[in-house]
């Protein structure tokens, strides 16, 4: 296990955001035997940083998985062993040569060989930009580093946002999250100023599942929903709305909207979503989802499913990825679809070591 930074470093980005769905559904049966007492309630909402600090990095420490878990190893490129990408693409052959991986560790560069590599590094590392289409806005990436991009970057940033111009741009949960906390701060700070820019045409923009079982979920959705529908003093929603320029000013930013105005902000807070980097496994012959960048076959097998807590139940053939060996598990299966949950990533990841990884089946627990 390769870990590029430290053990759940995704979830550190977080910042104090709690997850959705309860602890029991977020982790493997085995971790409790692992843990045993110290393993929190199952029903417990535990915050990104919870979940490192409490479950992932004392798992990861254990005696159970002593020598397995190598931290601040970076895989820069996975390939198979003397075939460029194009070598009997789509055949079983290619499943005769190991993997090859190269591995940037603090200590300098490092090969490893594998039968098999299961790709788990989420899809949390690449946002994808502002602009219309999904391109960069104008200026966007000279001044990625003053955007916020993520709610643990919020979360540091927001106490010194009271009395300033904020542009939130979003409207997925991420974006749900932050339109609240930001609520929390103008009720505290009248002359607070946020611009919520939202492509969607809709008064109510986030998506709400209805009837939703994880309360938590119901109640970021509809509440950044009252606020976007019926806003506050504070607030300026601006729907069917995108960057089309950003500005450095000397105190702030300028950003030029689809529509043509111009505003002056003090900070902007770009929770936009993410998109895998597939950047390190561009010589695999691998069956990518035009319209997710994630499995294909899982896309396929999942269709148009918009609700995370009813999918239908996959098998072993479309959790395989065209590269024998290969297989994309966790987020990154998802690429940029928003539905994946830990539970489904869990079960897939069972079926994948039970019946395609081990021949013989062996069960996983
Ligand atoms: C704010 C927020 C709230 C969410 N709430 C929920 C929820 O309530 N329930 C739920 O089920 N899901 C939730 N999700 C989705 C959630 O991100 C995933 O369920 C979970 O983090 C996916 O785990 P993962 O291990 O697949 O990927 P990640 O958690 O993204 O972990 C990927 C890891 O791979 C490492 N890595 C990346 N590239 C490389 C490389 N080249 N070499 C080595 N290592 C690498 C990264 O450093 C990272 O530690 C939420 C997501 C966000 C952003």
């Amino acid at each position: 296990m390769l870990e590029a930074d430290d053990v759940g470093h995704a979830l550190m980005r977080w910042g104090n955001t709690r997850f959705f769905s309860p602890l029991g559904m977020n982790v493997p049966r085995g971790f409790r035997r692992v843990l045993g007492s110290r393993m929190p309630p199952d029903d417990v909402l535990l915050t990104g940083p919870e979940m490192v600090e409490r479950v992932l990095a004392p798992v990861a420490a254990s005696p159970a998985l002593t020598g397995c878990v190598r931290a601040h190893h970076r895989v820069v490129a996975v390939g198979r062993a003397g075939m460029l990408r194009g070598d009997h693409a789509g055949h079983p052959l290619r499943g005769e040569r190991p993997f090859q991986l190269l591995v940037e560790t603090s200590s300098g560069e490092q090969r490893f060989d594998a039968d098999v590599v299961l790709d788990a590094s989420g899809a949390s590392r690449l946002s994808t930009f502002l602009g219309a289409g999904g391109l960069p806005a104008q200026g966007e990436r000279a001044l990625a580093d003053r955007l916020v991009r993520d709610l643990g970057r919020f979360a540091e940033r927001l106490p010194s946002f009271p009395g300033r111009r904020v542009l939130l741009v979003g409207h997925g949960h991420s974006a749900a999250t932050a339109a609240l906390a930001l609520a929390g701060l103008a009720a505290a700070e009248p002359s607070t100023r946020v611009i919520w820019a939202v492509r969607s045409a809709q008064r109510r923009p986030v998506l709400e599942v209805c009837p939703d079982p994880l309360p938590e979920r119901r109640r970021v959705a509809s509440s950044a929903n009252d606020l976007a529908a019926d806003p506050p003093a504070f607030l300026d929603v601006r729907r069917r709305t995108s960057v089309e320029r950003l500005e450095a000013r000397s105190a702030g930013i300028r950003v030029r909207f689809s529509g043509g105005d111009e505003d002056d902000f003090d900070a902007v807070v770009a929770l936009t979503g993410f998109r895998p980097d597939l950047s390190f496994v561009s010589e695999l012959a691998l069956e990518i989802s035009p319209a997710n960048e994630g499995a294909a076959r899982l896309s396929r097998a999942l269709g148009n499913v918009t609700d995370c807590l009813s999918v239908p139940a996959v098998s072993a053939g479309d959790l395989e990825s065209g590269e024998p060996g290969f297989y994309f598990v966790g987020a990154k299966s998802y690429g940029r679809g928003r539905t994946f949950l830990l539970r489904t990533g869990l079960a897939h990841l069972e079926t994948i070591l039970s019946r395609a990884v081990s021949p013989t089946g062996t069960t996983f627990a």
